[in-house]
């Protein structure tokens, strides 16, 4: 396995690769790895010959109060998860090779960036997409692998190849969590033992508003309002938001008759996860 960390060296050892005949899979992280990342790395393995993990904490989609500063950083250790996982090169660039100085143009999803994390992070899928359409035209992969526990990120970026006629499948995997339920996260780490155990009413509070769905509840409000209840039992916390909406629009819903996508976003102490659930039938 190669660790490479300038565009240059990444272009040709995928190059080679692709002279070569080869699929080349991609995997854009921001490192920390952990078995979510793997995930995608393993279908990555399993659908391409060759195999690129980007690891970049790309400043760009953080905002200034943002945690860019305590972001987990542990190459090493990635770097060794890697080698056992098969993959062929770690892109690893510094900022200032993927912003060079002169640096000014970024790539913007309307609509669909406008909810859920894009209204409580302004500027974050601009940051996203603009690293995401620089790795994909970097590395030229057939495929680029995601995961669901950024639904509105894939959702995001499946918009933007399509709009921008990028020739990339976009493979989007479930959501790996930790035994309890927690959806794994790099951020997890920046948890207290106290606030890691309060962690896990996010996904029961999704788990239980899918059984709601599942059971017939169709009034959109009702589901919001029992999520809400639930996150709010969580000490030392902040909801940032609760979304019942449209898994392909995500407009919100008034009737949950058909597929619906419920997703959070809470502050545990300073720090803000994620988690969702995606219900593609109801009994309505
Ligand atoms: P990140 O390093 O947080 O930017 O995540 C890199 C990729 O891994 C993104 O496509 C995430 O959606 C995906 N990912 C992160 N956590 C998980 C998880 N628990 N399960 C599946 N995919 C994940």
């Amino acid at each position: 396995m190669k660790i490479v960390h300038t565009i240059a060296e990444v272009r040709s050892a995928v190059a080679a690769a692709r002279d070569a005949g080869q699929r080349i899979g991609l995997v854009p992280t921001m490192g920390a790895l952990h078995a979510g990342h793997l995930s995608l790395v393993e279908a990555a393995r399993t659908a391409c010959d060759f195999v690129v993990v980007s690891i970049f904490v790309n400043p760009t989609q953080f905002g200034p109060d943002e945690d860019l500063d305590t972001y987990p950083q542990t190459l090493d250790a990635d770097a060794e998860a890697c080698r056992q996982m098969g993959v062929d090169v770690i892109f690893a660039p510094a900022a200032n090779e993927m912003y060079a100085a002169g640096f000014e143009t970024f790539v913007e999803v309307d609509h669909l960036a406008e909810t859920m994390c894009g209204s409580s992070r302004p500027g974050h899928f601009r940051g996203v997409c603009t690293v995401v359409c620089k790795l994909l035209n970097i590395v030229r992969p057939g495929a680029a692998f995601f995961g669901r526990k950024d639904y509105q990120q894939a959702a995001i970026l499946r918009r933007m190849v399509e709009d921008l006629n990028i020739n990339v499948e976009i493979v989007v995997c479930p959501i790996v969590r930790e035994p309890d339920g927690l959806a794994m996260s790099s951020r997890n780490v920046n948890l207290s033992a106290s606030q890691r155990a309060e962690a896990v009413k996010l996904s029961q509070a999704l788990f239980a508003a899918r059984d709601a769905v599942t059971a017939g509840q169709t009034d959109a409000d009702a589901i919001r309002r029992q999520i809400a209840d639930a996150l709010e039992t969580i000490a030392d916390s902040r909801i940032d938001y609760v979304a019942v909406v449209n898994p392909d629009t995500l407009a919100d819903l008034d009737q949950i008759d058909g597929p619906v996508l419920m997703a959070v976003a809470v502050f545990v102490g300073e720090v803000r996860l994620i988690d969702n659930v995606l219900v593609k039938r109801s009994s309505a």
